[in-house]
């Protein structure tokens, strides 16, 4: 198992570097953005791990060029920063974990193992939502229905990955409000009919099968019809 190391502190790099060959793995530790972009294409490894800050490109423009080219080898994130927007920002890039430094290196082990165990593929699933022949690609941001590209607005794309993720369920405007919105219930909730009328212009009124439902008193919810027997 081959892991490359992007890190540009060199105490933290050669920590690294060693313990994780000692574990068994081959290991190549690489100092900035840059040439890690360079090797990393290559997808020779089966795991990377990423410093986010870093001179020259950082690592959030690393992992977001990886993925664009279609690389889709697992990364794991180390950054210093314990922000939610940072670990949200990472896994939307297409991150696999991320680790908040300091760590201990048998909590770092323990990670490697578990996206090692996982393989390359589960990442790429974990990403697309789908409800019927609806689906949402998180990686790319690309919503489609019946193989029918679908151009939503970030909005409309936050209100229905909230709706897949949680399909089935009906969900009152509150909740959607404070999800998608940052607003609270006592907010203008026509902002939100108008948001699902937009949405069900897009997703559903060119179809025949219709997901989107209004549950009149309580909210909305996305779900296939049921089979017919
Ligand atoms: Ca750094």
């Amino acid at each position: 198992m081959k892991i490359l190391i992007v890190e540009d502190e060199p105490k933290t790099g050669s920590y690294l570097r060693q313990g994780l060959s000692e574990a068994g793995y081959v290991v190549d530790l690489l100092a900035n953005g840059v040439d890690g972009l360079h090797l990393a294409l290559e997808g020779a490894q089966d795991l990377i791990i990423l410093d986010v800050m870093l001179p020259g490109i950082d690592g959030w423009q690393v992992l977001q060029e990886l993925r664009r080219r279609g690389q889709e080898t697992p990364v794991l994130f180390l950054t210093a920063k314990d922000h939610v927007e940072d670990r949200v920002k990472g896994l939307e890039l297409g991150a696999d974990d991320y680790l908040v430094k300091p760590f201990s290196f048998s909590e770092l082990l323990a990670r490697v193992r578990t996206i090692l165990r996982r393989g390359k593929n589960n990442h790429v699933e974990a990403t697309l939502l789908t409800v019927a022949d609806l689906e949402l690609d998180l990686l790319r941001r690309r919503v489609s229905r019946g193989g029918k590209r679908i151009d939503l607005t970030a909005k409309e794309f936050g209100l229905l990955e909230l709706l897949m993720r949680r399909h089935g369920e009906v969900l009152p405007r509150s909740l959607i409000a404070s999800q998608v919105w940052d607003m609270n219930f006592d907010s203008d909730t026509n902002v939100i009919d108008v948001a699902i009328r937009r949405l069900r212009a897009k997703v559903d009124d060119p179809f025949e099968q219709k997901l989107l439902q209004t549950v009149r008193g309580m909210g909305y919810v996305l779900e296939a019809p049921e089979a017919s027997p």
